[in-house]
């Protein structure tokens, strides 16, 4: 049997970053149990093999406003640990790190790999010990600690132990074992399906739109790029609904109403540049001439004919009445979700161990002494850009700093 100061369970990104913190800050033994054959996976398949490690929102009542569960507790952790703190952690580590246009912050060498080296390297310099194929199965509480099942019969026994399994349900298996309650997990960031197949020759399609996505008659809205795609929406601002709506969505069976206003304008706007342009472009057809340039050709096709304006009529010929048909769904258009599409490029689960029984000091349980948890297996997720692996960082630091004190 192996004995331990701490043993962590889970060698992914809140595991490595609270086993290095904890034996850094002066724990003598920390062991890393993971269950699959590889440490750090999910790094690996990150942001499309580049990992979006973080993001370079510094600010941090801006920062806790990408998580929609979470965005409370995570005010007291990034106090202590944040974006900033994860960046110059990874630059002090040799890790050489780029900051994209959009704020989001890759490995200088666009590769995951790196950012998995930098890790492994750290943690078996300082003198992590980490066991792969170790999926545990069982965790006792003793007075001094924990006895730990791993596969394969093998016993480990520890002082603290911190539950890092991310998504996995076995995680969310082992906390309620030892006493506590999950939110049921159900998924976030995802795309959104639509009956509707007006669009479908304007697949690919990307522009920046204000969308309201109504379900069970609450609303959420954003303003930002959208994608339309051979069955519905996607992109940054249909994901960021999608995990703000993740809950609602999930209890409606992915049923609701997406409202886009296509041109981010209000219809007065609408209405006068449409007059305007009547006036100057009388003999042009309506359907091959469009007075907004960003509003993409193919897509302004599309939405006209799901009107059925004739595809011949004149600026000069068009009615009142067709006016205000143009008018309403440029900036008000309906379409019914009728499901969830694939995932985007990252995605994550919502819900896991419930925030009330942690006490975000320490990462500590408020129900097992001596249990702690990090990552994705809490019921705190953010959007995408970075601030998933963000707040791994922040509350894998956190714990193992705090184990270490103890
Ligand atoms: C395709 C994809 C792309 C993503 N891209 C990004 C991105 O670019 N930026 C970003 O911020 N976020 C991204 N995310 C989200 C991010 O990967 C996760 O939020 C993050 O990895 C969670 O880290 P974690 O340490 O909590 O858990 P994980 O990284 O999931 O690690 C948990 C580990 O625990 C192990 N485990 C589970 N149960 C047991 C057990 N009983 N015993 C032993 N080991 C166990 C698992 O095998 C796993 O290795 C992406 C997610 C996906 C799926």
């Amino acid at each position: 049997m192996i004995v331990s100061d701490l043993v962590i369970i889970g060698g992914g990104a809140s595991g490595f970053m609270g086993a290095i913190t904890a034996i850094n800050k002066g724990l003598d033994s920390v062991v890393v149990l993971e269950g699959s054959s590889k440490v750090l996976e999910k790094v690996r398949i990150s942001g499309g093999g580049r990992c979006n490690l973080t993001n370079s929102c510094w600010d941090i009542s801006n920062l806790v406003k990408n998580y929609p569960r979470g965005e409370k507790q995570l005010i007291g952790l990034f106090n202590r640990f944040s974006t900033v703190e994860a960046f110059d952690w990874f630059q002090k580590k040799g890790l050489i790190l780029k900051i994209e246009k959009d704020g989001r912050v890759f490995p200088r060498s666009d590769s995951s790999e790196d950012v998995i080296k930098c890790l492994t390297a750290v943690a078996k310099s300082s003198g992590v010990k980490i066991f792969t194929n170790s999926h545990v199965k069982k965790i006792e509480k003793k007075i001094n600690g924990f006895n730990l099942l791993a596969k394969g019969n093998n016993y480990f026994k520890a002082k603290n132990i911190l539950i890092c399994t991310g998504s996995h349900p076995s995680g969310r298996r082992l906390a309620k074992s030892l006493g506590h309650s999950i939110i049921h997990p159900v998924p976030s960031l995802f795309s959104l399906s639509t009956t509707e197949n007006s669009l479908k020759s304007c697949s690919g399609v990307t522009l920046n739109a204000h969308v309201e996505l109504t379900v069970n008659k609450k609303k959420f809205a954003e303003t930002g790029s959208i994608l339309i795609t051979h069955k519905g929406f996607s992109g940054p601002v249909v994901l960021r609904l999608s995990a703000f709506s993740a809950r609602n969505l999930y209890l409606n069976k992915y049923q609701g109403e997406l409202r886009i206003n296509w041109l981010c304008m209000s219809e007065n706007e609408v209405r006068n540049k449409l007059d305007l342009y009547k006036l100057e472009n009388g003999k042009k057809v309506v359907i091959n001439n469009k007075p907004f340039q960003d509003l993409p050709r193919g897509l302004w096709r599309a939405l006209l004919l799901s009107l059925n304006i004739d595809s011949k009529l004149k600026w000069a010929d068009l009615s009142k009445s067709q006016k205000y048909l143009i008018v309403k769904c440029l900036i008000t258009k309906k379409y019914l979700i009728n499901s969830r599409g694939p995932y985007g490029e990252e995605f994550v689960t919502a819900g896991g161990v419930s925030l009330d029984e942690i006490n975000f000091k320490t990462m500590e349980s408020k129900i097992c002494k001596g249990l702690f948890f990090a990552g994705e297996v809490l019921n705190i997720d953010g959007i995408t850009g970075g601030f998933n692996f963000q707040h791994c960082w922040t509350s894998g630091w956190v714990a193992g700093n705090a184990i270490s004190v103890k």
